[in-house]
């Protein structure tokens, strides 16, 4: 095998290189004191840059934060609290240190976060969302693939380097960057588990070192090519460009889903007999997860500096059914938004019924994948609606739980019959339209299957468009029904076939049955019994 060669002899190697092909001598020694580079005030020198000038200037409350993340993150409550309060504690921190830079001196302990949970459930999102939205610079990586040497696998290293690429090379800005550390429960060791790979407690220690505060090379002593560009840099510029970077100030979240971790909660639990242990069900491993200490993070295989140096404990449930639906309906980041737009840019309006939503969000559920599920169950749905709709007639179509359900079979009969066409858009335009008259009212219109159908048919016969024909048809049900609500304070009605073919003479029926209901007492608001 090849030996390795050491940083110094790559440095003699580029030297060599550089002299040989270009003819230029370049003082090796590239790894020596930043200080004696001449750079070391460099930043401080510099004006900040637009981006850095944001993050210094970041002043928001931890209520402020936990709103924004509301607008994307759907449940998971508690992490956002938990979360809002560390990034605001750190980000004032670094405004104060700015301002008075002797306060990097003072005693401070980093707002580093543990987050425990399982997959897709909006443990990444909410890291994501929140470097998003104080602007710095954000890098995701799995703490499985480094190793101890940093040779195999990959240095703990390269993810402060990533963070200066991120940041578009302003290293100033990178110091304040977010890293995000995935799987971090696969490199515990617990100590009596024989045969174990120890190399975890060697990447745990390398962490630490980035946790604690350590100057990284800003280019990777095993990287010659990147080495090799630095020296032409020096040699196209004439100094020396800033090559370390710190990390007192970069944001560390490290995750994982610790499933084994619950059991030893419960064994501390079970051996205390005390405190929350009694209220705790049997089996409820996400309670138990909640729950978990130092201590218990130890015993499954940290060291505890490593763990000490996490003081922030996240934990995110798992999301339910309802959970995936509000991701589906309210999330600003829903993938529905992403659908809509995907068949508009083929001139196609894609409408989600609230059913739809929900039947999508229950088999999404079943995947046992998070919100991850969404994005599969989505796929495996529309992916033939994008291939054939493009080329076909339909222009617009209705995503409701019949379609969930039996996407092909929908498709079908949407490719091949006019008239299940019409009755989807039929459906969608006294949507609007019950939409609309509720705006106007306060009262709320569903119009059942078959009002539908007489709807259709008859917006067919007369040449106008379905609304319009409900419009005409249900002139006088604003009023009508205003009065009805006075009387028994109902305020949701369902429009059946009858109603279409005999409006005037069903609402006199409804108004005089509400006149008798009100005279005998029987007051019931709210109700919607649409037989009044
Ligand atoms: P993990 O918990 O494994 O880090 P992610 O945060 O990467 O999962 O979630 C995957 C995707 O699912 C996100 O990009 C986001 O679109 C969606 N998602 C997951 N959880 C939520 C949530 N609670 N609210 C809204 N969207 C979510």
């Amino acid at each position: 095998m090849n030996r390795i060669p050491t940083f110094e002899e790559l440095q003699q190697d580029i030297a060599e290189f550089l002299r040989k092909k270009y003819g230029v001598n370049v003082q090796v020694g590239l790894h020596g004191n930043p200080a004696s580079a001449g750079d070391a005030s460099r930043s401080s020198e510099e004006a900040p840059s637009e981006r850095l000038k944001r993050v210094l200037e970041f002043r928001m409350t931890p209520k402020e934060v936990k709103a924004y993340l509301d607008r994307f993150v759907i449940g998971q409550e508690e992490a956002k609290r938990a979360l809002s309060i560390a990034i605001c504690d750190h980000y004032n921190f670094i405004r104060e240190c700015h301002r008075n830079p002797s306060l990097q001196e003072a005693e401070y302990t980093k707002q580093n976060v543990l987050m425990v949970g399982p997959t897709g459930v909006g443990k990444t999102y909410l890291i994501r969302t929140l470097a998003k939205l104080v602007g710095v610079p954000f890098v995701k990586a799995d703490a499985t693939k480094f190793s101890e040497t940093g040779y195999v696998g990959g240095n703990v290293e390269d993810l402060v380097r990533d963070l200066v690429y991120q940041a578009d090379g302003d290293v100033e800005l990178a110091q304040y960057g977010i890293i995000y550390l995935d799987e971090i429960d696969k490199i515990a060791t617990p100590p009596n588990v024989i045969g174990r790979d120890v190399s975890g407690r060697g990447v745990q220690m390398n962490l630490l070192k980035l946790l604690e505060e350590t100057e990284v090379d800003l280019i990777s002593p095993y990287d010659p090519a990147g080495q090799m560009q630095a020296a032409l840099e020096v040699q196209r510029s004439g100094k020396l460009p800033r090559r370390k970077i710190n990390t007192r100030h970069i944001l560390f979240i490290v995750s994982g889903a610790f499933t084994d971790l619950a059991e030893i909660v419960k064994k501390r639990v079970a051996k205390t007999r005390i405190g929350f242990g009694g209220n705790i069900e049997r089996g409820d491993d996400a309670e138990y997860l909640r729950q978990a200490t130092s201590e218990d993070f130890v015993r499954f295989g940290f060291e505890p500096e490593f763990i000490g140096r996490l003081p922030v404990h996240v934990y995110c449930h798992p999301l339910t059914v309802d959970h995936l639906f509000e991701i589906l309906r309210s999330s600003e980041g829903s993938i529905v938004r992403q659908y809509e737009q995907a068949f508009r840019a083929y001139g196609i309006e894609v409408h989600f019924e609230e059913e739809g939503l929900r039947a999508i969000a229950e088999q999404a559920h079943a995947e046992q994948t998070g919100a991850r599920g969404l994005v599969t169950v989505c796929e495996r749905i529309f992916r033939n609606y994008k291939f054939e709709l493009p080329s076909s007639e339909v222009r617009e179509f209705v995503v409701d739980r019949a379609l969930v359900e039996d996407p092909e079979g929908t498709l079908q009969r949407l490719l091949s019959d006019p008239k299940f066409r019409q009755e989807r858009i039929g459906h969608l335009a006294l949507q609007r339209f019950a939409e609309e008259f509720r705006r106007e009212t306060e009262i709320s219109l569903h119009f059942d299957e078959a009002a539908v159908r007489a709807l259709v048919e008859r917006a067919t016969q007369e040449g106008i468009t379905v609304e319009e024909t409900a419009r005409r048809l249900l002139r006088d049900y604003g009023h009508g029904l205003r009065l009805i609500r006075r009387n028994t304070g109902q305020d949701t009605f369902t429009i059946t076939r009858e109603v279409i073919e005999s409006p005037d003479a069903v609402l006199s029926d409804w108004i005089r049955r509400s006149y008798a209901s009100a005279q005998q007492g029987r007051l019931e608001p709210g109700t919607s019994d649409e037989s009044v």
